[in-house]
């Protein structure tokens, strides 16, 4: 087995770590490998790679994680150009929709009363924009006392000033990924309703899923190899880490067979 986090998201989109910290951290861990997955965003990789820079490890990939339209059906991406112009086009007109929910989802709690404002969110982001930071934002007005809260009275599907996301489609997040030269993977798999819809995706380009998560028993991460194998599809794990004062801080690391972690680099060595 080898110990790898090929799903970790920094300041840069909704984490409250820097990329140079969960290197730092990575390191600690003992990881072979690791992939920064900023939620719609490549911006925090060139600080990681510089802190990976020289040391003896981890290896450190540049990823994303697209969010798509539906739900929180999220697509992971690996070995991308991200120097593309037409990826950084894409994935600013993300950013633009993000920015639109965002503003909206502030509507409705200053229709609910509440003090604050677009400028105020903004403040507690460091890059791409998310319900994270209106949480924080509401953190920091005494209104809430964690993220958890705020999501829980507001911010959730089927909560008061809850916007759906207008992300891309998936099967569009997917091609997005290809367009610039990586390859996608399903995150989180259990966060899809009807696994059956996998199929079409796969026929869209889909090439992995992500089955080794910290909260995914041995049967789960069976029941998901066991889909993958059936579509070709390979696997990879992460832990999701968000960082300190988030819900998601497990420690960094999940354990893969060797094998998996072969398939993944070799893919990873046939991108541009
Ligand atoms: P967004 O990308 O704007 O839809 O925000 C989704 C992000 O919010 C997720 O990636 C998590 O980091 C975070 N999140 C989702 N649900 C919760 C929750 N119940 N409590 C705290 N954070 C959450
Ligand atoms: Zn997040
Ligand atoms: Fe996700
Ligand atoms: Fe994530």
């Amino acid at each position: 087995m080898k110990r790898v986090d090929l799903h970790l998201h920094s300041r840069f989109s909704d984490g409250t770590l820097a990329p140079a910290e969960l290197v730092a951290r990575g390191r600690e861990a003992g990881l072979d490998l690791m992939a920064l997955t900023d939620h719609d965003g490549v911006a925090g990789f060139p600080e990681a790679r510089r802190a990976a820079e020289g040391a003896a490890g981890p290896r450190v990939l540049c990823g994303i994680e697209i969010s798509s339209s539906v739900g929180e059906v999220h697509i992971l991406g690996y070995g991308l150009d991200h120097a593309r112009p037409a990826f950084a086009e894409r994935v600013s007109e993300l950013h633009s929709r993000r920015r639109e929910r965002v503003r909206r989802m502030v509507e409705k709690l200053q229709g609910l009363k509440f003090p604050i404002t677009m400028e105020e969110v903004v403040a507690c982001s460091g890059g791409v924009l998310g319900r994270p930071h209106i949480a924080d934002a509401l953190c920091r007005k005494g209104i809430a006392s964690n993220r958890g809260e705020a999501f829980g009275r507001w911010l959730a599907e089927g909560r008061p000033a809850f916007v759906p996301s207008m992300g891309p489609a998936p099967e569009e997040a997917i091609a997005m990924i290809r367009d610039a030269g990586g390859f996608a993977v399903l995150a989180h798999p259990d966060t899809v309703e009807d696994l059956g819809v996998v199929g079409g995706w796969v026929k869209g380009g889909l090439e992995g899923l992500e089955a080794h998560y910290p909260t995914y028993a041995p049967a789960v991460v069976k029941r998901f190899a066991e889909l993958a194998a059936g579509h070709g599809l390979l696997l990879t794990g992460g832990s999701d880490c968000h960082g300190p004062g988030t819900l998601r801080n497990a420690p960094l690391g999940v354990s893969v067979p060797d094998a998996v972690v072969e398939r993944f680099l070799e893919r990873v060595s046939r991108c541009g």
